[in-house]
């Protein structure tokens, strides 16, 4: 075999659909595939690679470590590693086959599966009663119903190929081939699995964050969506839309019934989606709801949601991939995405209704209650939208704010206590210096500070000045009372 760095031949084999497509489709979605194949391979640093294609098999030959990358392209049903042997009748293809696969039946029980394309003198069977027959005397014998290794080998005009090691592709279309679509992602478990799934129907996704009371959600919603973007949305250069909503759900606490709070600010959600879509050409908007699965999600509520979207005019199509979806399964694909962990840390928003939830809105209540919240803010907060690259921003790009107040301390930062002395020494932020020790900040050019003072203004000030100087310097909004807050003390 090859080693590390050399070069491997890769069989590939598409989704079980493409084949199937019109003659005058098919090649749309081979290039399709074959561009984020290649972009997939870049991302991971390998750019020396050869692709082809011959009916409906594609060829690869790359480094060893292509493989996993492969294995992540929306399109591909399998990924294998292949030997090619060239021979000159089917007594001589038997042999070269055996030789090549000797040791890995010795000892243990096999079948031989044989695949032939092309014009032969031989049918497939024939070679498979060849090599089996050649291999019996190293091995424990046949076993077709349940060999310990299965030989496989491709026939294909004048080469053939001893196949192994194949890994499973994820499937489905290749991306792009199905339109654009906008996810609404709150990082949680569930919107990245939705996210995934319509990916994985060829759709180029996007994703759309809305910051509904910190904007550390932000943060944490956009290092899944990187993770996703990173690993899984190839071919294309995918979007992570940051829209402030905070406006929107103080406007909802203050005005709206408590019962339908969570469900109207669901709805505005999906208008501020739906502005988005139409001004930034999106077919559809996809969301990780499940039936029944949280109080804001029960049928009459998603229902009555749509019925009053399309009174006030909104018509964008909304696609709920996990529809059909218990709870569990949709943890054990966050799992299988990669998105599990980084999505247990998304805290939950939920200070809007606690509670108390109408499991069975109104269209007409719904209305109603709609109309108390002005119009304005969502148009505002569209307008101010933050469109970033999970691809090569960081996570405190997707922060939001007047640039250098914030309202957490994010993970890594360098935190500076700016009282006195004495009210640092009495409590402090765990781990924070005090200023009269931090010395020269300048020397934190292009590391993340966060500044504290009593409440707020002179940490402001100094974070303005410290940005001048290249430091990514933030000043904590509320001073101490949220430093205190925010490590579960009363202020
Ligand atoms: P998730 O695990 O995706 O957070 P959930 O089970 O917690 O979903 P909800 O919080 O009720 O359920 O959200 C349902 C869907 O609404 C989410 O899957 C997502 O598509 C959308 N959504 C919720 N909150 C946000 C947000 N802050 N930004 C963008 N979309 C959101
Ligand atoms: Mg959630």
């Amino acid at each position: 075999m090859n080693e590390e760095g050399g070069e491997t031949l890769y069989l590939i084999s598409v989704a079980g659909e493409i084949p199937l497509k019109s003659h005058r489709t098919r090649p749309r979605f081979f290039r399709a595939l074959e561009k984020a194949l290649k972009d997939a391979l870049g991302r991971r640093g390998i750019t020396k690679f050869s692709v082809w294609r011959d009916g409906a098999r594609v060829f690869l030959k790359a480094p060893r470590n292509a493989r996993d990358a492969v294995a992540k392209v929306f399109g591909i049903g399998r990924v294998c590693e292949a030997i090619e042997l060239s021979f000159s009748g089917l007594d001589d293809l038997a042999r070269k086959v055996a030789e090549s696969v000797r040791e890995d039946v010795r000892g243990r029980r096999f079948a031989v599966r044989v695949k032939r394309t092309g014009t032969h003198n031989f049918t497939s069977l024939d070679v498979a009663r060849k090599v089996g027959e050649l291999l019996l005397p190293h091995s424990a014998g046949v076993n077709l119903e349940n060999p310990d290794v299965v030989v496989r080998v491709e026939v294909r005009g004048k080469a053939a190929y001893v196949i192994r090691d194949c890994v499973e592709g994820p499937g489905g279309l290749p991306p792009g081939t199905e339109g654009r679509v906008l996810a609404l992602f709150s990082g949680g478990f569930d919107s990245p699995v939705a996210a995934w799934f319509a990916a994985r129907r060829g759709a180029e996704v996007h994703l759309l964050h809305f910051v509904l009371g910190s904007s550390r959600s932000a943060e944490e919603a956009f290092k899944v969506a990187s993770k996703l973007a990173r690993e899984w949305l190839h071919g294309y250069s995918p979007r992570f839309i940051v829209v402030d909503f905070r406006r929107v759900t103080e406007a909802i606490a203050n005005n709206v019934r408590r019962d339908y709070r969570q469900v109207v600010l669901r709805a505005l959600m999906y208008e501020a989606a739906s502005l988005l879509a139409q001004r930034m050409g999106f077919d559809a908007l996809v969301t990780g709801e499940a039936i029944g699965q949280a109080s804001s999600q029960t049928l009459r509520n998603l229902a009555a949601i749509e019925a009053a979207l399309t009174t006030r005019g909104f018509r964008t199509l909304i696609l709920r991939p996990l529809l059909g979806m218990d709870k569990e399964e949709i943890m054990a694909w966050a799992r299988r995405i990669g998105t599990y962990e980084l999505s247990e840390k998304v805290a939950e928003y939920c200070a809007i209704a606690p509670s108390l939830v109408t499991t069975r809105a109104k269209v007409s209540g719904l209305l109603n209650e709609l109309s108390k919240v002005d119009e304005s803010l969502i148009k505002a907060s569209v307008r101010e939208a933050k469109v970033l690259n999970p691809l090569k921003d960081t996570p405190l790009d997707a922060v939001l704010g007047s640039g250098v107040e914030i309202d957490y301390i994010p993970e890594g930062a360098t935190v500076i206590d700016m009282r006195s002395r004495r009210e640092y020494e009495e409590w402090h932020y765990p781990g924070a210096i005090h200023i009269s020790e931090a010395g020269d900040l300048r020397r934190f050019r292009g590391k993340t500070v966060v500044l504290y003072c009593a409440h707020g203004n002179a940490s402001y000030l100094l974070a303005e000045m410290l940005r001048k100087e290249g430091v990514k310097a933030f000043s904590l909004k509320g001073g101490i009372k949220a430093v205190k807050k925010a490590c579960g003390l009363k202020p």
